[in-house]
């Protein structure tokens, strides 16, 4: 974690080295304060986001009568994690209920890393003992289902899949009752990415998960639809991410490639976008290089 943390840190160390220059400098002045928002806005935090928290930065500095950066920091930090907010439920839910396995659908546009999340999650799982199954759902490219396999291969997983060009929900089913039946704790669907139109992708989510809550007791429906979002894209994957959590309920987001930019601001803005919690956070391509989300540890891996 400790390697994860230094990586993030490195990735947005250009805006926690500029924040602190400024509220370094001799004069804090309204320029001063311009330039600290300018960071936040170009870190993607959002406009409104970044108003509000510098104007209550800038209010509470007021009160204290402080220009110790020390504590201007200490300050900053505080609002960074009010926004970032600690309060949100981020713990994935992946406990088998009786007979039923948990069932975690991943979604999000094609590229956005869901397969190798995916596979990076299995690997967290069995880690912890838990038996995984995989189902590949992406039934509209064949390299998508091979892909999905050769993580499951590596992380030492089953994976279901169909002929190509079948229905997505018909192998989201045989994954799910299969699961069931093997007493699987937790069973991961990797789903098709096409973007195509709302109506659409809306029509086919809804139907693999309608269908893959299928084998499972009544009452018991999916217990996570996660959605993937690839980090480096800004506000363009903004948009995207609506269009999805319009066509499905999203319980959780996990945001990718957050090793190859200096946004991280995006964390918040698409928190407050979706009113979703970011649960997990990719930092790389390898199967280790996934975290937990927390608000504190994100925020500290930021001003580092
Ligand atoms: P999918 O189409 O949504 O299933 O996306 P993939 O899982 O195939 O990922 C697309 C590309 O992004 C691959 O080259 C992955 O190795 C890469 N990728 C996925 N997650 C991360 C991440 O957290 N960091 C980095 N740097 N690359 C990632």
């Amino acid at each position: 974690l400790a390697k994860l943390r230094a990586r993030l840190a490195r990735s947005n160390n250009a805006l926690g080295r500029g924040l602190l220059t400024l509220l370094s400098s001799d004069t804090l002045d309204e320029g001063t304060w311009e330039e600290i928002e300018d960071t936040l806005i170009l870190a993607d935090l959002g406009v409104d986001t970044t108003t509000e928290l510098v104007d209550a930065l800038r209010e509470r500095v007021r009160v204290i009568g402080t220009r110790d950066p020390e504590t201007i920091k200490a300050l900053l930090r505080e609002e960074l994690v009010r926004v970032v907010d600690p309060t949100m439920d981020r713990e994935l839910k992946v406990y088998r209920e009786g007979e039923d396995p948990a069932v975690v659908l991943v979604v999000g546009v094609n590229g956005a890393g869901k397969t190798t999340t995916v596979g990076k999650i299995a690997r967290v799982l069995v880690a912890e003992g838990r038996s995984v199954l995989l189902g590949a759902a992406d039934t509209f490219r064949a390299a998508a289902a091979d892909q999905l396999t050769t993580w499951g291969d590596r992380v030492g997983v089953e994976t279901v899949r169909g002929p190509e060009g079948g229905d997505p929900a018909s192998v989201a089913f045989s994954a799910v009752e299969r699961g069931r039946t093997e007493g699987t704790d937790v069973v991961l669907v990797d789903t098709a990415g096409r973007l195509q139109n709302k109506k659409g992708l809306m029509d086919e989510l809804g139907k693999v998960k309608r269908v893959a809550s299928r084998p499972l007791s009544e009452g018991h429906g999916i217990d996570e639809v996660l959605l993937v979002l690839d980090a480096t894209t800004g506000q363009n994957g903004m948009q995207q991410a609506k269009v999805f959590a319009e066509a499905v309920d999203i319980s959780g987001i996990v945001l990718t490639k957050l090793d190859g930019t200096a946004k991280g601001g995006i964390v918040v803005a698409v928190q407050r976008e979706l009113g979703v919690p970011v649960k997990l956070i990719g930092l790389g391509e390898g199967a280790d290089d996934l975290a937990p989300f927390t608000a504190e540890g994100f925020v500290d891996a930021l001003l580092d």
